[in-house]
């Protein structure tokens, strides 16, 4: 069996690997146009500050793949005959498979604002290694950096360009920072942390003109509020979606919608065609809006179902229970269940350690507990994930609640002296 897999980034990999575990004649080629060698993305940040090499950032050994007999093509695909079954290359390579895995991961949005056409130069993204080498190579002759985009991408750049010096102005359209995620009391303090950090967070307030000098450099961004901010870096982080655009040329795309249209075994419509990670759009029988799961953990157990489902054990995808884990400057994030998609005004039970950058958000509906926000402090997932699952009663887990710490020395914090109160869910 010929295995080709596009996308080398954690669903790709994983996917060959699994296949590898279960087969050990298959031939498996995995093609990517970024890298030769998977890296992960999410430690991209760590690069930029000089705190990571390029070469720390890739989970495994070099020879891991070829000890694995996996092989690795860099290049990209650019059409795909379905009838041969043969994928096509950009130097005009043809390889055959019999199981075919779009693992294409996801780009960044763009908008179309206001002289974004005049910018040869200072627009950045935070989502490619090329991406990394853009920042690396503009930060030298950057004072002053804008970077719109209120998520989790957006505050890393920010970082990094903290990090090395960079003046930030940070514009966020919503009234708080990240309201997707997090409640109005830790944006709050979010806030309060990147402004510690010098950041120059405007809230409400969005680009509606990029203005460039005469060599088409950035050089200034207009706003809603009538400012403009001179600037020589222009970060882009408004989200990322499913990175279909190239797919779209192809003489036979497989079914596209927001991402690559898949049914509940991450199977396309074309025969022996699979997706899987950030690219992949799931419809589920019955349910009215598809799934895409755009994040690190989904997209490594995506690329393994697919790689069971190619050896056989055909089964459904279960998309795991949501959990993130990141960092606000120096404050800890973990995230797990529900509190992403719940309405305004649900219950939740809040805890906040006065004076400090330390809150815990437990979402629940009265009787059992749907999902936590914790900030400043250090938690195990897994435990967290259980009382979902197990549908524990808010007040076991706040009972309970130390049990899910780690040690003193991985960053617990006390957990007397907080203050708790009910509130309802601000978005
Ligand atoms: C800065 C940053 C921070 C993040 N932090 C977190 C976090 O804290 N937690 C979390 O859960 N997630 C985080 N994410 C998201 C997470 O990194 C992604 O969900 C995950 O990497 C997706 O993996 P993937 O394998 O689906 O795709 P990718 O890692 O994007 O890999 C896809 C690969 O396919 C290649 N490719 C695409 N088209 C072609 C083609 N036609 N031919 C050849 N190759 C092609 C791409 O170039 C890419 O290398 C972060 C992302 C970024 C950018």
């Amino acid at each position: 069996m010929r295995v080709v897999i596009i996308g080398n980034g954690v669903a790709g990999i994983t996917c060959a690997m699994t296949v590898r575990k279960h087969d050990k004649d298959a031939s498996i080629t995995v093609l990517s146009g970024e890298t030769e060698y998977f890296f992960s993305r999410t430690a991209l940040m760590y690069a930029y500050m000089d705190k990571l090499t390029r070469r720390d950032l890739e989970p495994y050994e070099r020879s891991e793949y070829a000890r694995q007999d996996i092989k690795l093509i860099k290049g990209w695909m650019v059409d795909c005959n379905t009838q041969t079954q043969q994928v096509v290359l950009d130097n005009g390579e043809r390889i055959p498979y019999d199981k075919l895995v779009y693992a294409v991961g996801a780009k960044p949005n763009m908008f179309p604002w206001d002289g974004m056409d005049q910018v040869k130069e200072g627009k950045v993204h935070f989502v490619s290694m090329q991406d990394l080498e853009q920042c690396e190579r503009l930060t030298p002759s950057t004072q002053h950096a804008v970077v719109i985009g209120g998520g989790l991408i957006g505050i890393e750049l920010v970082e990094c360009l903290r990090h090395h010096g960079v003046k930030v102005t940070f514009l966020v359209r919503e009234s708080y920072y990240w309201p997707m995620a997090l409640g109005e009391e830790e944006a709050t303090f979010v806030t309060a942390e990147m402004r510690h950090h010098g950041v120059d967070v405007r809230l409400t307030e969005e680009m509606t003109r990029v203005e460039v000098d005469d060599n088409g450099r950035v050089k200034a961004v207009h706003t809603n509020k009538g400012n403009v901010i001179e600037c020589q870096m222009l970060g882009i982080a408004a989200g990322v979606r499913p990175n279909i655009d190239r797919l779209k040329d192809f003489s036979q795309p497989p079914e596209l919608g927001r991402g690559i249209v898949v049914n509940e075994y991450l199977e396309t419509p074309q025969k022996n065609v699979y997706a899987a990670g950030d690219c992949a759009e799931i419809h589920f029988p019955g349910q009215e809006r598809p799934t895409t799961e755009l994040i690190w953990y989904s997209a490594k157990r995506q690329g393994a179902h697919v790689a069971r489902n190619i050896v056989g054990q055909r089964e459904v995808y279960k998309p795991p229970l949501f959990f993130n884990s990141s960092k606000f400057f120096e404050i800890e994030y973990t995230t797990v269940g529900a509190v992403q998609t719940l309405p305004e005004g649900s219950p939740t039970i809040y805890r906040k350690m006065p004076g400090q950058p330390i809150s815990q958000r437990i979402a629940h509906d009265g009787t059992k507990v749907l999902g936590f926000n914790m900030l400043g402090s250090r938690w195990d997932h897994e435990v967290l994930e259980d009382w979902v699952l197990e549908a524990r009663s808010p007040q076991y887990v706040l009972e309970n609640l130390h049990k899910a710490q780690y040690d003193v020395e991985f960053g617990r914090a006390k957990l007397d002296n907080m203050q708790t109160t009910e509130i309802p869910l601000v978005r």
